[in-house]
């Protein structure tokens, strides 16, 4: 399984790419994380990153595709990888693209989790209650959430024309999205073993939530 999360902050997105993960038995590389850790060790790339982690604005697309290659030069062996902060550009979704038919991972899924607005901003301030992240106050947030939908959510439509999107309605608890998001990505694994043309084909689950009674989403 090669899959990318596209999701705004606070949608779940680490907490549904580890779950992923871990079922299928690939490496979770998690862009966010990887930088937080240079930061965390004092590397060099750690302090010349620092400044964007803490404002929430994007680091340089040369720090983050180099970081981007070196992973999934290392995930080859495992057969898969679950990318989780990457791409986040136009720019970003092109050139890790490159370097994936480089490397033969191109991905077979791009997975999107939709939340309202309210939920995302409520979820991001109740993780800064608990966790001291640099980037989790309501100022630096909304900027996130702006900078989201002005650069990373235009690329959905990408991912889309290429046939490999799937969208899950991320409103509900973790546990219900983990299952619904492991359904979907069993059953399209099957259909395209031995037929990689059914691959193309984008899947829209968000219907799902609301039919089974949970408040449709805004976003
Ligand atoms: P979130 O999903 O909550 O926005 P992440 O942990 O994915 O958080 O990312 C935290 C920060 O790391 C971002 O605000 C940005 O500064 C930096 N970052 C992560 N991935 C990228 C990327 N692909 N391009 C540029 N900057 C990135």
């Amino acid at each position: 399984m090669k899959l990318l999360m596209i999701a705004p902050p606070g949608a779940g997105k680490g907490t549904q790419a580890v779950t992923i993960a871990q079922h299928f038995g690939v490496p979770h590389v998690a862009t966010g994380d990887l930088l937080r850790d240079h930061v965390a060790r004092g590397t060099e790339l750690g302090l010349s990153v620092k400044t964007h982690l803490d404002s929430g604005t994007l680091v340089p697309d040369e720090v983050v595709l180099a970081m981007v290659r070196e992973a999934l030069e290392a995930a080859r062996g495992s057969g898969g990888l679950v990318l989780d902060g990457v791409p986040r550009t136009m720019d970003q979704a092109r050139a890790l693209y490159e370097i994936a038919l480089e490397l033969d991972m191109t991905a077979d899924v791009a997975l999107h989790l939709q939340v309202s607005d309210d939920e995302l901003v409520r979820r991001l301030l109740a993780r800064a209650a608990v966790q001291a992240r640099s980037d989790d106050n309501e100022e630096v947030i909304r900027r996130r959430l702006a900078l989201y939908y002005e650069v990373t959510h235009p690329i959905l439509e990408w991912y889309d024309e290429r046939g490999i999107l799937v969208t899950v309605d991320a409103m509900r608890p973790a546990d219900q999205v983990g299952r619904q998001i492991l359904t979907a990505l069993e059953v399209m694994k099957q259909m395209t073993e031995g037929n990689p043309e059914l691959q193309r084909r984008a899947v829209d689950l968000t219907g799902l939530g609301a039919a089974f009674g949970a408040a449709a989403t805004t976003s």
